[in-house]
C-alpha cells in the first residue's frame, strides 16, 4: 500500500509498504478521507515523528476477524491513538490520557498499519464509531481534530446557550470551535492573523471577528461584551499572547480553555485565579462518551463543515497539501489516499 514518508526538510516521498491486517479484535479500514493536523511541522523539519504520521482520518471497514460489532463494508469514523481499551482512563471515555497504549509493530507484527496518510490503516473495532448515511467520509472526517478538541473543551466550560465564548486562533481548531458555538445558539468571538482565514470565520458564522496585529483585541472584546469581557474563552492559538488574552479578556468567574500547546504561559495564582476566581483547564481531546453528539451536531452542520473543509488532495499530492498549510491560506486540508 503506498504510505506517506517525509524524507529531508520539505521533502516528501510516496513510499510502497506492506499492508496491514486484521487481528483479534482490530479491523482493517480503507482511508477514504486523511485530514492533515499539525503534521506539516514535520514536514518542515525533514524528521518522521516516533509514532505515525497522522491520525485523523474516516473510511471502510475491508477485513474483519474475531467477533466485532462492526461489519465489512461499514462506513467508519477513525480515532486516534492505540489505547489500552481496560483502563479506568479507557473506560471512563478519557482514552485519550491511556497510559499504556498499544505498541503496533509488537500486537500485530508489521510496523505498518498505524498511519492515516497511507492507503489502509488498523485500529480497535471500539475506536471505529460508525458514520450515518447523512454524512460523507470527508464531513465525517471532521469529527476527530476538526470539531472534536473545541467541543471537549467546551462540554469542560459547561457551555450554554447565553455564553459569550472568545476563541484565539483561527487554525482549522478554532475554525471548528465556531462551528460548535454556534451550534449551541451561543455568542462568539474570533481571533485571528490571517485574513484568509478571518473570512472562513465570518463565513462560519463568528459574531465579531479581530486581528490582534492591527487592533487592540483586548478592548474590542470588552467594548463587546459591555465592558465585563467574554464568559469563556478557548485558546487554539498556542501562544502567550493569545493565551494571555484568554485570560484577561474573560469576566469574574469565568472559564478558560488552553488547547494550543505550549508551555510558556506565566499564570498569576493571586490575579489570576484567586482575585478573579478564573478557572483554567487544559483540552486535548473529547471524552469519547461523547461521540453520539458530535456526530449530530456534524449532521445539522455539515453545511458548515464544506466550508471549513476548503481543499482536496491525492495522496500522491502530499508535498503541494503540506506547502498550502505553510501559506496557511486554508481551512481544513483532507488527503484522499
Ligand atoms: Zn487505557
Ligand atoms: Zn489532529
Amino acid at each position: 500500500m503506498k504510505k506517506v514518508l517525509i524524507d529531508g526538510p520539505y521533502s516528501t516521498k510516496i513510499q510502497e509498504v506492506d499492508k496491514p491486517k486484521a487481528l483479534k479484535d482490530w479491523a482493517l479500514v480503507k482511508i477514504h478521507s486523511a485530514p492533515i493536523c499539525t503534521e506539516y511541522k514535520f514536514f518542515t523539519e525533514g524528521i518522521m515523528p516516533d509514532y505515525p504520521l497522522g491520525h485523523e482520518a474516516s473510511g471502510e471497514v475491508v477485513e474483519l476477524c474475531d467477533d466485532s460489532s462492526l461489519n465489512i463494508g461499514d462506513r467508519v469514523v477513525v480515532m486516534p491513538q492505540y489505547p489500552c481499551g481496560k483502563c479506568n482512563l479507557c473506560k471512563s471515555g478519557e482514552y485519550i490520557h491511556c497510559l499504556d497504549t498499544f505498541d503496533i509493530q509488537s500486537f500485530t507484527g508489521i510496523s505498518e498499519g498505524g498511519s492515516t496518510l497511507a492507503e489502509y490503516i488498523v485500529k480497535p473495532s471500539w475506536l471505529l464509531p460508525k458514520i450515518p448515511h447523512e454524512l460523507t467520509y470527508d464531513q465525517a472526517s471532521m469529527i476527530c481534530c476538526g470539531l472534536g478538541p473545541t467541543y471537549g473543551a467546551l462540554d469542560r466550560l459547561n457551555l450554554s446557550e447565553n455564553d459569550t465564548v472568545l476563541i484565539t486562533g483561527m487554525g482549522p481548531v478554532g475554525l471548528g470551535g465556531i462551528i460548535n458555538i454556534k451550534d449551541f445558539g451561543a455568542k462568539v468571538i474570533a481571533t485571528g492573523h490571517n485574513e484568509y482565514r478571518n473570512n472562513l470565520a465570518k463565513n462560519l458564522g463568528a459574531d465579531l471577528i479581530i486581528n490582534p496585529k492591527n487592533n487592540n483585541a483586548l478592548k474590542l472584546i470588552k467594548e463587546f461584551t459591555n465592558g465585563l469581557g467574554v464568559n469563556k474563552a478557548i485558546d487554539c492559538a498556542g501562544s502567550v499572547d493569545s493565551q494571555r488574552l484568554c485570560i484577561d479578556a474573560t469576566k469574574r468567574n469565568g472559564s478558560i480553555a488552553f488547547v494550543g500547546e505550549s508551555n510558556d504561559l506565566k499564570i498569576n495564582v493571586s490575579n489570576d485565579l484567586i482575585r478573579n476566581g478564573l478557572t483554567l483547564v487544559g483540552v486535548w481531546h473529547y471524552n469519547y462518551k461523547l461521540i453520539d453528539d458530535l456526530i449530530k451536531i456534524a449532521i445539522r452542520s455539515k453545511d458548515k463543515l464544506n466550508t471549513l473543509i476548503t481543499h482536496k488532495f491525492k495522496i500522491e499530492d502530499i508535498h503541494e497539501a503540506f506547502y498550502l498549510q505553510l501559506t496557511r491560506n486554508c481551512g481544513k486540508v483532507v488527503i484522499k489516499p
